[in-house]
């Protein structure tokens, strides 16, 4: 039974536009870089916990998205290579299941919480 690819392709890619919109209006509104760099200095204490605190928060945001903006591209790659819903690691058919929850998976279950330590 093959797997039905132009559903995942369409969300995947509606997923991946929205990502980048939201990566670019970080960017915009954040001044992320300048502020990276006065977060090194260490000026009034409260003022610097406050701005790194933000700041913290916006990096990990911006860090998961890269990290789901990446998963999503590398998913799109493998129904492009026809290895959609073929775990990268050790190439075995994932659960159409978890392809379904999850439509950007690469690895199947097992290799997958194996990477979770
Ligand atoms: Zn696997």
């Amino acid at each position: 039974m093959a797997i039905e690819l132009s559903t995942p392709r369409f969300n995947l890619e509606q997923e991946r536009k929205r990502l980048i919109e939201e990566l670019e209006r970080l960017n915009v509104n954040g001044g992320t870089k300048d502020e990276r760099q006065k977060s090194g200095t260490y000026g009034n204490r409260e003022e610097a916990a406050d701005a790194t605190t933000d700041l913290e928060r916006r990096i990990a945001l911006e860090t998961q998205k890269r990290n789901s903006l990446a998963g999503i591209e590398r998913a799109l790659q493998k129904i492009d290579a026809g290895t959609y819903g073929i775990c990268d690691n050790c190439g075995k058919p994932i659960d159409p299941a978890r392809m379904e929850a999850l439509p950007h998976a690469v690895y199947c279950m097992t290799c997958s919480s194996a990477c979770k330590k």
